[in-house]
C-alpha cells in the first residue's frame, strides 16, 4: 500500500455513504467527502493531522489571499493528485529494508520483535500485562491489522509517543500532547475542516522544492541516533516541517504474511500485519519546538522552555478556553500557532456569520500508561484584534474567580464529610468536575455577551461581573448541599455540615478574586450612574 496513491482513508461522503479514499480525493467536489471515520478516536485525531501535514508540506498557500481563495474553492483533485504524487516514493507502507517506508527506520534489520498491538498507545506493555492492569485493551485481542489500520497506528504512535522504556523516545511534542483544530460549525466539506488548519507560507513554514527531503521526512535517511555517541535533535537541526512528521521511535514492520479479517476495523480479505521490529535510541527531539497544532505552557519567569499542554485528569472544559484561544496569564498557557494565526489573519478573511469551534483532544498519560482519552469542543468567537485585548482581560477576571472557587468547594465538602478531613485520602476530583460543568453554560453566556459588545467598548456592563459572582456563589452552595447531604444518614453530622457551610460562605466572600468581581461591578455602576 502507498499512502499517497492507495485508497485507504476511511471517510464519509455528503450523501452519507462510507468509502475509502486516497488523500487527493479530499478535493473532489462531486458528492464531496465531509468527514473521516477512523475506527478509533485517537486514529481520527491522527488522521486529521496526517492530512493537514500533507497539505502543509506539499501545497501550502503562498499567502493569506491564496489561503482564502482555496478555502472557498479547493484546488482541483487532479492538481492535488499530481502534487502529492511527487512525494509518493516516501510514502510506501512497507518496503525492503534499505528502501524508505513511511515513518519507519531506513535500515533497521534486527531489533526486538513485537506483536502489532504494541503500536497502539493504550496497548498494555509487558509490565502492565504482568500486573493485570490492561483495562483499555485486553492483552491478546488485537493480533493482526489491515494496512489502513497499521498506517494509522504507526502515525498515531509516532505523533503521540509516550516514553517507552530506556531509550524509546517520546514524540516531538512530548508524550501524549493535546491537539487543537479549528472546525466549522454545521455542514462543511472535509476540505474546509482541513484547510482551516493550514498556515500560509508567510507564517514561517516554507515548503521544500525537494520532495525527497530527509530534513522534513526523517525516514528517508539514516536515523539520527541518540545513543551514547548520538545527539539530540533541535529545531535548528531539521526543516520546521518535520514537526508534522516526527519519528521518535525506530520501527520496521515485518511484511504482511497472511490475509483475513482486521482485528480493529473488521474489514475482510486484506493483507494483515501482525509483527514489527523496534530498537531504542531513535530521534530524540529536544529544545524549543512549537508544533503549530498544539497549545504550549510558557514559563512565566521565562527560565524554562515552553512545554506542550497534555491531557490531564479532570478533562477539558471552559477553564481552558482562554489558554487555548489566546493566552492565560494565570498559568502561561498560550494558544497554538494555528489558532493565533486564525485571530491574526484568517478571521478577517472569513464570513463572521459562519461559526467555528475548536476541537481539542489528546491522551492523559501516566508515563507509559494511557489513563484516558479526552475530547472537547470549545466555541470560537469572531473578535476584532482591538476586541481581543479587552475580552482577554475580562475573561481572565471571570476565570480566576472560578479557579479559586473550585478548590474551596472541594475543601469544605471534605470538611462536611469527615471529622478529620486532612487525613481523608481518596480521589475527590469529581467535585471539581461537577463544579466546572455546572458553571459552563453561564460562562459561555457571559462570554457571548462580552464578544457582542461594540468593537470600541473598553468596559463590560457591571451586571456581567455581578451575574458571574452569583453563578459561582449559587453553584458552590448547591453543590456543597448536594455532596454533603447525600451521605448515608448514620454518617451524617448536621452540625459539622452546617459549620462547614458557614465557613465556606465566609471564605468565598473574603477571597480576593470574588471581592474583585464585586468591586468591578460596583465601580462600573458608579461610573454609569455618575
Ligand atoms: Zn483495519
Amino acid at each position: 500500500m502507498n499512502l499517497l496513491s492507495s485508497q485507504w482513508i476511511p471517510a464519509i461522503r455528503r450523501d452519507g455513504s462510507q468509502c475509502k479514499i486516497a488523500p487527493w480525493q479530499i478535493a473532489e467536489t462531486d458528492n464531496p467527502v465531509v468527514e473521516l471515520c477512523a475506527p478509533r478516536a485517537d486514529f481520527q485525531g491522527a488522521l486529521y493531522q496526517f492530512l493537514i501535514g500533507l497539505l502543509q508540506t506539499c501545497v501550502a498557500p503562498e499567502d493569506i489571499v491564496e489561503w482564502e481563495e482555496r478555502y472557498v474553492e479547493p484546488m482541483s483533485s487532479r492538481y492535488l493528485q499530481e502534487a502529492f504524487g511527487a512525494w509518493k516514493d516516501a510514502f510506501a507502507l512497507d518496503a525492503e529494508v534499505g528502501s524508505p517506508a513511511f515513518l519507519q527506520d531506513l535500515t533497521l534489520e534486527d531489533g526486538e520483535e513485537k506483536g502489532i498491538a504494541g503500536l497502539l498507545i493504550d496497548a498494555p506493555g509487558g509490565k502492565t500485562l504482568k500486573d493485570n492492569l490492561d483495562f483499555f485493551i485486553k492483552g491478546g485481542l488485537v493480533n493482526a491489522l489491515c494496512p489502513s489500520c497499521t498506517a494509522l497506528a504507526l502515525f498515531t504512535l509516532q505523533t503521540n509517543a509516550p516514553s517507552g522504556g530506556v531509550g524509546h523516545r517520546v514524540g516531538l511534542r512530548g508524550g501524549g500532547p493535546l491537539t487543537t483544530l479549528l472546525r466549522p460549525v454545521g455542514d462543511s466539506s472535509l476540505w474546509q475542516k482541513l484547510w482551516l488548519n493550514v498556515l500560509d507560507q508567510e507564517q514561517g513554514l516554507k515548503t521544500s522544492a525537494e520532495s525527497m527531503d530527509a530534513s522534513i521526512l526523517p525516514w528517508l535517511a539514516l536515523t539520527r541516533l541518540s545513543d551514547k555517541s548520538g545527539k539530540a535533535t533541535l529545531p535548528d537541526d531539521t526543516h520546521p516541517l518535520q514537526m508534522y512528521w516526527g519519528m521518535p521511535r525506530r520501527i520496521r514492520l515485518c511484511p504482511a504474511s497472511q490475509s483475513g479479517e482486521c482485528d480493529l476495523c473488521g474489514e475482510q480479505d486484506l493483507p494483515l500485519y501482525s509483527r514489527y521490529r523496534t530498537r531504542n535510541y531513535g530521534v530524540n527531539y529536544e529544545g524549543p519546538w512549537l508544533h503549530p497544532l498544539t497549545p504550549y505552557r510558557f514559563d512565566l519567569k521565562k527560565e524554562n522552555e515552553p512545554l506542550s499542554l497534555k491531557g490531564q485528569k479532570g478533562g477539558l472544559g471552559y477553564r481552558h478556553w482562554l489558554g487555548f484561544m489566546f493566552h492565560d496569564d494565570g498559568n502561561g498557557d498560550r494558544a497554538s500557532i494555528i489558532v493565533q494565526d486564525f485571530f491574526n489573519n484568517k478571521s478577517r478573511e472569513l464570513d463572521s456569520e459562519k461559526q467555528l469551534s475548536l476541537w481539542c483532544f489528546g491522551y492523559d498519560m501516566d508515563n507509559m500508561k494511557a489513563r484516558c482519552w479526552y475530547e472537547h469542543i470549545l466555541p470560537v468567537f469572531h473578535l476584532e484584534p482591538e476586541q481581543i485585548v479587552n475580552v482577554q482581560a475580562w475573561i481572565q477576571t471571570l476565570l480566576t474567580s472560578a479557579k479559586d472557587s473550585a478548590p474551596l468547594l472541594r475543601k469544605y465538602v471534605k470538611e462536611g464529610w469527615y471529622r478529620r478531613p486532612e487525613d481523608a485520602t481518596g480521589d475527590v476530583g469529581f467535585i471539581d468536575t461537577e463544579f466546572w460543568q455546572a458553571t459552563e453554560n453561564d460562562f459561555y453566556r457571559l462570554l457571548g455577551q462580552m464578544a457582542a459588545l461594540p468593537v470600541g467598548a473598553d468596559r463590560v456592563p457591571p451586571e456581567i461581573y455581578g451575574d458571574w459572582r452569583s453563578v459561582l456563589y449559587k453553584s458552590v452552595l448547591e453543590l456543597f448541599d448536594h455532596f454533603t447531604l447525600q451521605t448515608s444518614v448514620e454518617e451524617l453530622d448536621l452540625k459539622r455540615i452546617v459549620n462547614a457551610r458557614d465557613a465556606l460562605v465566609k471564605k468565598f466572600n473574603s477571597m480576593k478574586s470574588i471581592k474583585h468581581l464585586r468591586e468591578k461591578g460596583q465601580v462600573a455602576k458608579e461610573v454609569a450612574n455618575g
